[in-house]
């Protein structure tokens, strides 16, 4: 039996055409059109006034962070599960991470639990839309308005899809975006900053560039990185965004698919389909054990494996990271729905390339190893 992939990306369309015509020209520093045009082509989708492309969504978080001033003895608060990025941008600024378990249903922060993590120290909420739900925006940002912070808004796994008809990555201060090729659109490794604040713009281009000044050019006034996206991979980037709607479209269809072949297994839990703010764009399809499985994720991911099929394990949360515990943060502290589904829940093949033979496959594998 082949095996499944956990993720393959689709790059069928107008790709190749604009590599061709960055070798062709000579054009494949960031220097190159491709780069201006994805920017542009991005934040007006997203609903934003510019955009800042990008090494990869990591270094978009670093850049959002210092952009914002955001430094030692700060505290941004976070959802303890999400990726390492988000929690080591405010640490690597001297910031500190404080953490927000989720919500049971959703996997998303439990936004009636930021509030009582607020304090005088407190300069950002960082918001991080999981897998395929966006985060209820609206008591965030009375949250934010009211005690006079920041939101910045990681939107990498929500391309596309909108909180109550408005473009996920339109809110906040700054947005951060990437483009691995496990999300929705992808230039191979690739991020995006977007803002409205004509000032966060330009901080946030001369972060990217380690901050050469116009006039003179090697005299630095601060320390930036260098986070340059490439005229390639921009180039991959707007032959993508053509495609935005389709890919949607297409990973709307795989998780109904798997919802509807999933049905009649009472021992998992699935993506819930939609809230009363958005529909589920199912960035992964991911399934959480429950209580009455006898075995964890590990142990369904290991079988899987030898049945040829991809998995991921879900986050691991940022409060039982080995690496911030060296250093002393989040001791004693513990976040019991975030816990469990880190050690409960793990994801199926859901890339865009996945076929519907292959999601039969993988829900009778799944249904062969829970029964
Ligand atoms: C993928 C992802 C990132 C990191 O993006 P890279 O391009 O892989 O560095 C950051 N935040 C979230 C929520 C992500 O899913």
């Amino acid at each position: 039996m082949n095996p499944i992939p956990v993720n393959e990306p689709l790059l069928d369309g107008n790709e190749k055409k604009y590599l061709i015509s960055c070798i062709e020209t000579g054009w494949i520093s960031s220097e190159g059109p491709f780069v201006r045009q994805f920017e542009e082509e991005f934040a007006n989708r997203m609903g934003r006034k510019y955009g800042i492309a990008v090494s990869n969504g990591s270094v978009a978080l670093d850049a959002a962070i210092v952009a914002l001033e955001i430094g030692k003895g700060d505290e941004v608060i976070l959802p303890t599960f999400t990726i390492i990025s988000c929690a080591a941008a405010i640490v690597r600024a001297g910031a500190i991470p404080v953490v927000v378990d989720c919500d049971r249903n959703t996997w998303n922060v439990d936004v009636s639990q930021i509030e009582a993590k607020i304090t005088s120290r407190t300069k950002a909420i960082m918001v991080v839309h999981i897998y395929g739900l966006p985060v209820d925006m609206e008591p965030v940002l009375a949250l934010a308005d009211k005690y006079g912070l920041y939101v910045i808004e990681d939107a990498a796994e929500m391309h596309g899809q909108t909180y109550k008809s408005i473009p996920c990555g339109s809110f906040g201060n700054i947005s951060t975006f990437s483009f691995y090729p496990n999300k929705h659109i992808t230039t191979g490794e690739g991020g995006m900053l977007l803002t409205d604040d004509e000032l966060l713009a330009q901080k946030c281009r001369s972060l990217r560039n380690l901050c050469f000044q116009p006039e003179k050019r090697f005299v630095h006034e601060e320390l930036g990185w260098n986070m340059r996206m490439s005229n390639i991979q921009a180039a991959i980037g707007v032959a993508q965004l053509e495609r935005l709607d389709e890919f949607i479209a297409r990973k709307r269809r795989i998780g109904q698919i798997y919802t509807e072949l999933f049905a009649n297994i009472p021992s998992i839990e699935l993506p819930l389909p939609q809230t009363e703010y958005a529909n589920n764009i199912y960035w992964v399809y991911g399934l959480v054990l429950k209580d009455e499985v006898s075995f964890d994720a590990t142990e369904v991911m290991q079988r899987l494996a030898q049945k040829k099929i991809g998995t991921r394990p879900f986050f691991w949360c940022m409060h039982e990271q080995p690496v911030f515990k060296k250093m002393g943060l989040f001791e004693g502290e513990s976040y019991p729905e975030a816990e469990r589904i880190a050690r409960r829940g793990f994801y199926i093949p859901s890339g865009l390339a996945l076929t519907d033979e292959q999601m039969e496959r993988v829900v009778l594998a799944v249904k062969d190893i829970l029964k």
